[in-house]
């Protein structure tokens, strides 16, 4: 007791803070917005358009500093995109910006896959910042988000409507990004076929169903501007980073010789409403709809793929762990299915071959068969000619033999009787067998 109330003498003497005073959570906004500063932000631009449509030197006009950018040549053999990424700062906000170029669009003969590259670029994004999402050790809010938040589509100045090149490539961007057309160098065509083309754009659009990105309207204080602003799809630019004098001012324009081109006067184009609606405006909004509408999609696709589901068919939620384990044991039996099919595979093949190298195997001992029994047959006919060669041989040796002794007894008997000479010399020489000696000893 005594304790108690010492202490409450002592605290007399601190201050006291009434209930009904000020609390401090409505700074809360200012804590966000200070985080928020501290850390940055990132905002990424698509531009997809034909190469020399103006598409860098309108982000440089944009932004108001040239952006160094490699020339795209009109000989690329498919659709690259090139991106680039540059830190910029306005008073205390720093802005990661990427821009991401699309070279070699629209250069091909055949653009019919022209579109697969850019679908693949947004895709593989949302592919990274998921895996970022589901690492167990992840760091969003320091993370540098790659997805792309706006695609400028850059539609030509030249002809009376969309290309068929146009007209696909925008319906197939139109669910993974925020869709945004605008026509390049509208200074090279004349008011009037300038107000026709957008006419003719926004009907063919309007026929083929392509979303295009709509600023929102529900937040009261850009509602008038940005209603306004839907109605001016799509924008006609002009960009230069030159500048030109006008009366005693320099503004950013392009010379020609009737005139100039100021590309920031909105008599001459819409380049002030596209970076107001763009930069100024609806930027949080640009990103928040890739984040809400777009990545969410792609997630969504992504993970009912990999097996994942909110409930099951009797709408009892699923978690986590059933869902792991049912996709695992999935997994298990396709891996099992694909194993015993391989097996299948080796086995049928190792038969076939070896079906093969039997066959193989027949055909050269037929082979062997049939030279063993040539081979047979040609020694047989050799045998028989070299014992006929033989037989002649001796035959010769023979008749050889009786040759010489008759010419021995013939000699013999000229010594003994000189004067029969003549006449046994005739007969001799009438003999058969000296006659076939003689041919013997020609033939030799
Ligand atoms: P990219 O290949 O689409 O990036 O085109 P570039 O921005 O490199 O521009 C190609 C050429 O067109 C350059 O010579 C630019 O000076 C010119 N150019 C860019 N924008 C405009 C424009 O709005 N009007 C006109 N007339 N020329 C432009």
């Amino acid at each position: 007791m005594m304790m108690m109330m010492m202490a409450t003498t002592e605290n007399e003497e601190q201050r006291s803070l009434e209930l009904s005073g000020h609390v401090g959570f409505d700074s809360l906004p200012c804590q966000l917005v200070n985080k928020l500063v501290a850390r940055g932000f990132c905002f990424n631009i698509l531009c997809v358009g034909e190469t020399g449509i103006g598409k860098s030197t309108l982000m440089s006009t944009l932004f108001g500093r040239t952006f160094e950018n490699e020339e795209a040549s009109h000989y690329e053999e498919e659709v690259r995109l090139r991106s680039q990424t540059y830190d910029l700062q306005e008073n205390t906000v720093k802005l990661k910006l990427t821009i991401v170029h699309t070279a070699g669009f629209g250069d091909q003969i055949n653009n019919e896959e022209s579109y697969k590259p850019i679908l693949d670029h947004i895709d593989a994004q949302f592919e990274k910042y998921l895996e970022e999402e589901l690492k167990i050790k992840r760091s969003l809010f320091n993370y540098d988000d790659p997805r792309i938040h706006v695609c400028l589509y850059f539609i030509s100045p030249n002809g009376h409507s969309l290309k068929a090149l146009d007209l696909i490539t925008m319906k197939k961007l139109e669910s993974k990004v925020n869709l945004i057309p605008v026509i390049g160098k509208a200074d090279i065509i004349s008011k009037n076929d300038l107000k026709n083309l957008k006419r003719n754009i926004m009907n063919e659009l309007l026929s083929y169903g392509v979303q295009i990105y709509q600023f929102p309207t529900e937040d009261e204080d850009v509602a008038e501007i940005n209603s306004s602003i839907n109605n001016c799809f799509p924008f006609a630019v002009v960009g230069s980073t030159d500048d030109v004098k006008i009366g005693n001012r320099m503004v950013k324009g392009r010379m020609y010789p009737w005139g100039a081109v100021q590309v920031e006067n909105e008599d001459h184009c819409d380049l002030v409403k596209l970076r107001e609606m763009l930069l100024r405006v609806n930027m949080e909004d640009l990103r928040e709809q890739t984040h809400s509408r777009h990545y969410e999609l792609f997630r969504r696709c992504k993970l009912e793929e990999m097996g994942f589901k909110d409930t099951d068919p009797d709408s009892q939620s699923f978690s986590l762990q059933e869902t792991y384990e049912a996709k695992r044991k999935e997994l298990i039996r396709e891996l099992q299915h694909k194993e015993e099919s391989m097996r299948q595979m080796f086995v049928n093949k190792v038969k076939e071959t070896e079906a093969e190298l039997k066959e193989k195997e027949k055909e050269l001992q037929e082979r062997f068969e049939q030279l063993k029994r040539l081979h047979h047959e040609e020694k047989k006919s050799l045998e028989e000619k070299r014992r006929e060669l033989e037989e002649e041989m001796n035959a010769f040796n023979r008749r050889k033999v009786a040759a010489d002794t008759l010419m021995g007894q013939a000699l013999q008997g000229c010594s003994q009787q000189p004067l029969k000479k003549d006449k046994d010399k005739k007969n001799f020489f009438s003999l058969p067998s000296a006659c076939s000696l003689t041919s013997g000893r020609n033939l030799n």
